[in-house]
């Protein structure tokens, strides 16, 4: 999906917004890493994956926003499958409430949680056409106010449709964060504030993505292929497999 940013007063409140939240929370205090470790980290990432991307499949802002929603407790994989189809047909709000709860709930059925998912998405998509004509909004406070969007989600559309520096912290990126040094902390949120108050400012849109990529493919929860890290002799991780 093509990248939908630009600078508007609305984008400006939730970077703004995000870099207070990480102050408050002590950012770059609760990491052991000196601050050129950090930098050099993500230089790291940068030149292995200049420009990364999520692999959750959209093809415009409002599927992206649905594809989000849908992957909660869900792979990315299983929700592409669904979707394939799904955006053949309803790749905007009017579409997906034409479509209707029912169809909508066959059509996601393989992926978990679909009942509830469902009603969120035509739910959200009612919302979206009554309160925004239809668009999805680059504001924080009006997506966490849909149905079964959350600040993870949010930030996930932030970042991908939106081009905001923020922190999307699911799985991989709190264990990953939490293993390399750059956070200690215990809640999803503790660690965004961390990660918030610690990367540099050049590689913030794509940081999300670097750490992702980075848990799901080499710093595996089971067994961390350390062999093949790139940031080996910068990671602080005391089980470290090489
Ligand atoms: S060295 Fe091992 S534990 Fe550390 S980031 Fe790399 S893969 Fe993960």
């Amino acid at each position: 999906m093509k990248s939908l940013c630009r600078s508007t007063t609305s984008a400006r409140r939730a970077t703004t917004k995000s870099a207070a939240s990480a102050r408050k929370g002590g950012g770059a205090r609760r990491s052991k890493l000196k601050g050129e470790a950090v930098a050099e980290i993500f230089r790291r990432f940068a030149v292995e994956n200049p420009e990364p991307k999520g692999e959750l499949e959209s093809v415009n802002s409002y599927t992206l926003l649905v594809a989000v929603v849908l992957s909660a407790q869900a792979t990315d994989a299983g929700v592409n499958k669904a979707t394939r189809a799904l955006f053949k047909i309803a790749n905007t709000p009017e579409k997906m409430v034409s479509l209707g709860e029912a169809k909508l709930r066959e059509m996601i059925k393989t992926i978990g949680l679909y009942r509830n998912k469902a009603r969120n998405v035509i739910l959200l998509s009612q919302m979206l056409i009554e309160a925004h004509g239809g668009k999805v909004p680059h504001d924080r406070d009006a997506l966490e106010a849909l149905p079964g969007v959350g600040r993870k989600t949010a930030n996930v559309v932030l970042n991908v449709a939106f081009g905001e520096p923020t922190m999307a912290v699911d799985t991989h990126v709190f264990r990953v964060a939490n293993r390399i040094g750059l956070s200690n902390g215990k809640t999803p949120l503790a660690v965004e504030e961390d990660l918030l108050g610690l990367i540099p400012p050049d590689a913030g849109v794509h940081a999300h993505h670097w750490l992702i990529l980075h848990g799901r493919y080499v710093c595996k929860a089971r067994r961390p292929e350390c062999e093949r890290c790139i940031i080996y002799d910068l990671c602080l991780f005391k089980g470290k497999t090489a």
